[in-house]
């Protein structure tokens, strides 16, 4: 069923939301961009309709409303240790297809990746739900189509901006209640992307050989590559982080432990107790990330780790791109065929 909902009247069904869900959604961060005077599409906490900027793509994916870039495990003293009470809001995130198939390539990760589950990201899972926002032509560097994220059904409401109204699709019954009293219905179903305008040659049947290992093409990403860890920090899908222990200044016995998000990309990543280090240039580092991306989960969970989103892309400062990296792969590789 869906509805054409005047945005005020949208306004007021997002105030009662707000009562039960977290609203979390893309919007304008005045002056945070990267450069001076510039500004920058990120998640925050909505209160508006009108705030959701849906014409851009956001920069951070929206995994930290589940996957904290720093969050305290827990709190130690000389005796004992204490968790952090457990989040009782649920959530509400709206986002794009890649993004809602990019949370599935978490759950694995997180959830379903052997006997221990993660429970500080689990709990959170377990209250979310997705308002499925639509791309209309995509976006640079997207290739959601070849991945196979373009589209998805896991979504509780649609809601698509138009001219002075909103038409909401609601999915799940759980916000029937929420849009009782109106009466002015419409057929929605969502629209995704179907064409991107980069494609991505995805090697089949690669395996992990001493040619893909010793590629030349690695020896580029050496030369190109700072190391800064940006490709890591925007992707949806990189779930990988390292403990600080934090001693307090007044008892140095009593702290916490926070688990912070790392990067496979920056120097240090692989450094082990007695000084050895497993990667030690950008190419072995850039090898493993493009083959996590697109062997070694496959490999485990059947589908790329990779949704296409395109950020990896657009935020390298040497303009390091992951899908001419693994069509260089396929074309230069025996085992990429
Ligand atoms: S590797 Fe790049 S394109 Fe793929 S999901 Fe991560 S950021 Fe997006
Ligand atoms: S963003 Fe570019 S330069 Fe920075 S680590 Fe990633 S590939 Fe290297």
């Amino acid at each position: 069923m869906g509805y054409k909902i005047q945005i005020e009247d949208f306004n007021a069904i997002l105030r009662e939301l707000r009562r039960v869900y977290r609203v979390f959604a893309p919007v304008n961060m005045k002056g945070k961009g990267p450069y001076a005077g510039t500004d920058l599409v990120g998640y925050a906490e909505i209160s508006k309709f009108e705030q959701v900027v849906y014409n851009q793509k956001t920069v951070y994916s929206a995994k930290e409303a589940l996957f904290k870039p720093v969050e305290t495990l827990f709190y130690f003293t000389e005796e004992e240790f204490k968790q952090p009470a457990i989040q009782t809001n649920k959530i509400l995130i709206f986002v794009r297809p890649c993004d809602i198939n990019a949370f599935k390539r978490l759950d694995e990760i997180f959830i379903n990746n052997g006997p221990y589950k993660d429970n500080y990201y689990q709990q959170r899972r377990e209250k979310v739900k997705f308002i499925l926002m639509e791309c209309g032509a995509g976006f640079d560097n997207c290739f959601c189509v070849a991945m196979g994220t373009n589209a998805t059904d896991d979504y509780s409401l649609l809601l698509r901006p138009a001219e002075g109204f909103v038409a909401c699709q609601i999915k799940d019954p759980e916000f029937d209640a929420y849009f009782n009293g109106f009466n002015d219905s419409m057929e929605i179903t969502p629209r995704f992307v179907e064409k991107n305008n980069i494609t991505i040659q995805l090697p089949q049947n690669m395996d992990i050989d001493n040619d893909i290992l010793n590629n030349p093409l690695w020896q580029e990403y050496t030369l190109r590559c700072t190391g800064c860890g940006r490709c890591n920090f925007v992707c949806p899908t990189c779930s990988c982080f390292t403990m600080q222990d934090i001693f307090y200044r007044d008892n140095d016995n009593s702290g916490e432990r926070r688990r912070v998000w790392a990067s496979c990309m920056v120097d240090g990543f692989t450094d082990m107790a007695g000084g050895h280090a497993f990667r030690n240039n950008q190419g072995d580092r850039m090898r493993f990330k493009v083959m996590h991306k697109f062997y070694d989960f496959h490999k485990r969970f059947g589908y790329h780790m990779c949704v296409g989103c395109g950020r990896c892309d657009d935020i390298c400062p040497e303009y390091i791109s992951i899908v001419k990296c693994v069509n260089k792969l396929k074309s230069s590789s025996p085992g990429g065929e």
